[in-house]
């Protein structure tokens, strides 16, 4: 059983798509285990977007992350961190795929709606930056046994 951290971004808040992207994570029978709305300061931004601070885009991603508050869900089940990158989409909504997050309620690159650790070594790390080993919950549910 894996656990992997999803931000819903400014856009997502700002839009009132919290709602119909939870329900993408809960109809795929994902487990919510930690959820909460929290403010990305510049600092935040700069640790978890380190690796793209060099390009020309990044005070585009700094604007972008700061302007509302984020939601950060920590999620469980099999295979999570794959499965949710695929639930996710392409980073560019423009090339992401119909039924993915990205490519139905996305337009451009500027507002992707989702982040999604994409390793198990990348999980880790990001659900201490945004849970602190704190507020996440284990929790049992009918057959969870045959998940
Ligand atoms: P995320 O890490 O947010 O889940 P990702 O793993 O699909 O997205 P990364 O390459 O890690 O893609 O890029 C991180 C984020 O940086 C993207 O989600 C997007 O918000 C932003 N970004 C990436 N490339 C561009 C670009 N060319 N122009 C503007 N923003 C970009
Ligand atoms: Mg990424």
């Amino acid at each position: 059983m894996e656990t992997t951290l999803i931000l819903l971004k400014p856009d997502t808040v700002e839009r009132g798509l919290i709602g119909q992207v939870l329900t993408r994570l809960e109809q795929k029978w994902l487990k919510i285990n930690g959820l909460k709305m929290m403010e990305m300061t510049p600092e935040l931004v700069s640790e978890h977007y380190d690796f793209l601070a060099d390009k020309p885009f990044f005070p585009k991603i700094m604007s972008y992350m700061t302007r509302t508050p984020i939601v950060a869900i920590a999620v469980s089940g099999a295979n999570a961190i794959a499965t949710v990158r695929m639930l996710t989409g392409a980073t560019n909504p423009q090339e992401a795929l119909p039924g993915s997050i990205r490519g139905d309620f996305g337009l451009t690159i500027d507002g992707n709606i989702i982040h999604a650790s994409d390793s198990a070594e990348t999980a880790e790390v990001e659900l201490k930056r945004f849970f602190g080993g704190k507020d996440i919950y284990e929790y049992a549910r009918g057959f969870d046994d045959v998940l």
